[in-house]
């Protein structure tokens, strides 16, 4: 097989969704695995769709998911340019080539002629209009006038555009690694415009000369392309390149979480699948919606979580390094139907990275967050937080959130907790304990347990009863982590003056209940 060239060609229309860095993430796996070499080509020949700073974002995401590709726009490489923007002249010398081969022509039709043929088509029974081999020979182009005509029409400089001549009755298969066989009728296909009024190629064209030139040998994209592979399919053949055409993959389509169809744009905006968060975005305004990064996704968890959305291992194994997916990673156990999104499950796959992550790590994944929460203390003490609440969330975003009685002063109490929990025999034990937790030294978690414990048991106390006070106490609730990491996390000082103020809210709260039930 020759060495193995793989592309990721997105167009800078937009941010990069989450279906777009799976593409990525499958190319990149590709070339990985097979000693091969992953390219990003930046497809931004569509002037109308272009969005100023999409492609750096495209590129920053690829950076975050650990994708670094070989060839690009920053990287350089034997077969650049790598933005089609750039390669303007090597597409018009391929279209000149095509129409000399007699696999395309000039077409000077108006948008109002183009508008009348579909018109009249319709009116003929023909709904679905097309530009095609039924209705070419009755339009304005090199196919029905004469060759003076079309060249003094070039000379003038009346605008046109360059189209395919599609054969008209030609089965058109390819072989797909994931489909095998696909098959479909030229007949039914247009003869599709390759050069655009405004001098740049299309995205059909564009793109075939491009794989061809760059040596790329596996097209692996989106579901959504398949169709237009029989148009590049006859470009190759018109070409004479059909000997090195690339091989073909089309990876499922990404489905809604609920119900069925296809993952569309609002989705990903509801549902945050965008990698980076869009207010850049002007036309986004109106929704705002976190992406993966944003909302505090560890990358390697996000990439393991994707590589799973179409991909199956054939084992049971669900987490995978990323040096263990490009071991295992194989095109043929790409799945045909579609994936379905589940945001939980990502989360779940955050989660269980969050497990073997250092307190270091672990830390200056969540300082921002810390930080856009105005919550400051020292970096250590930040670090033991950041532990204590590794297992009671899925993502380091909510760590401050959780953790929030850390910094700020206990103002809610679990009411119905203290309910339940204050009792008037358990006043005394309460500033015992209290007591106990003031005169310690050293503050530390196994020293404090140990006291407060051989209290309990000594008087003959049931921990269940006491300790949630003390929890409720010091944090507001009577969950969370270990209570005694937790009280020489927070330091004696802010401990011991909670737990003197713990009564008065709790016979506040007691009273307030007794008032609604009389
Ligand atoms: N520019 C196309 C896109 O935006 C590339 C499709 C392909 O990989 O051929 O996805």
């Amino acid at each position: 097989m020759a060495k193995v060239r793989v592309r990721f060609a997105p167009s800078p229309t937009g941010p990069l969704h989450i279906g777009g860095l799976r593409t990525a993430l499958y190319n990149f796996l590709f070339a990985r695995k097979h000693d091969g070499t992953f390219i990003l080509r930046i497809e931004d020949t569509d002037q109308q769709r272009y969005v100023d700073g999409a492609e750096e974002y495209i590129k920053e995401a690829l950076l975050w998911s650990g994708l670094q590709p070989d060839e690009g726009p920053d990287q350089g490489g034997q077969y650049g340019p790598y933005r089609q923007s750039e390669r303007k002249n090597i597409y018009q010398k391929h279209v000149s080539m095509l129409i000399d081969l007699g696999h395309a022509y000039y077409a000077f039709d108006t948008p109002e002629e183009l508008d009348t043929m579909r018109k009249s088509e319709i009116e003929r029974g023909n709904h679905i209009p097309k530009y095609d081999h039924r209705v070419r020979m009755e339009m304005k182009n090199a196919l029905t006038l004469d060759q003076a005509t079309v060249s003094r029409l070039l000379k003038e400089g009346v605008p046109y555009t360059v189209r395919m001549k599609v054969p008209e009755d030609k089965v058109v298969t390819f072989k797909d690694r994931i489909r095998e066989s696909v098959s479909f009728e030229s007949s039914e296909l247009d003869d599709k415009v390759i050069l655009k009024a405004d001098g740049l190629p299309t995205y059909h064209l564009a793109n075939v000369v491009d794989d061809h030139l760059m040596n790329i040998t596996h097209v692996i994209r989106g579901e959504e392309w398949l169709s237009s592979t029989a148009h590049h399919v006859l470009l190759y053949e018109g070409f004479g390149w059909e000997e090195t055409m690339p091989e073909f993959a089309h990876l499922p389509l990404i489905l809604k979480p609920g119900g069925s169809g296809k993952l569309s744009k609002r989705d990903g905006q509801k549902f945050g699948f965008p990698v980076f968060p869009l207010e850049w975005m002007p036309e986004n305004n109106s929704e705002s919606f976190e992406g993966f990064r944003s909302a505090g996704f560890y990358a390697p968890a996000v990439i393991n979580f994707l590589a799973m959305l179409g991909w199956n291992p054939g084992t049971e194994q669900e987490i995978f390094s990323m040096d263990e997916l490009i071991e295992s990673f194989d095109l043929s156990q790409v799945s045909k139907s579609g994936a379905r999104f589940d945001f939980d499950k990502a989360l779940w796959f955050n989660a269980q990275y969050l497990q073997g992550l250092t307190a270091d790590q672990l830390y200056s994944l969540a300082s921002h967050y810390f930080e856009e929460n105005g919550y400051h203390t020292s970096t250590d003490k930040m670090k033991r937080i950041c532990e204590l609440f590794r297992e009671r969330v899925q993502t380091v975003k909510q760590i401050p959130a959780a953790a929030s009685f850390f910094f700020e002063e206990v103002s809610t109490f679990e009411e119905k907790t203290v309910r339940k929990k204050w009792k008037e025999e358990l006043r005394a034990p309460y500033s015992k304990i209290s007591e106990i937790i003031e005169t310690l030294h050293p503050f530390q978690s196994d020293h404090i347990k140990t006291r407060v414990n051989d209290y309990i048991k000594a008087q003959q106390l049931k921990f269940g009863n006491v300790l949630p006070l003390i929890r409720l106490a010091i944090s507001g609730t009577a969950g969370g982590p270990d209570l005694f990491e937790v009280l020489e996390v927070m330091g004696q000082s802010t401990a011991v003056a909670r737990l003197k103020n713990g009564p008065q809210h709790f016979d506040r709260i007691s009273v307030d209940a007794g008032t609604h039930t009389s």
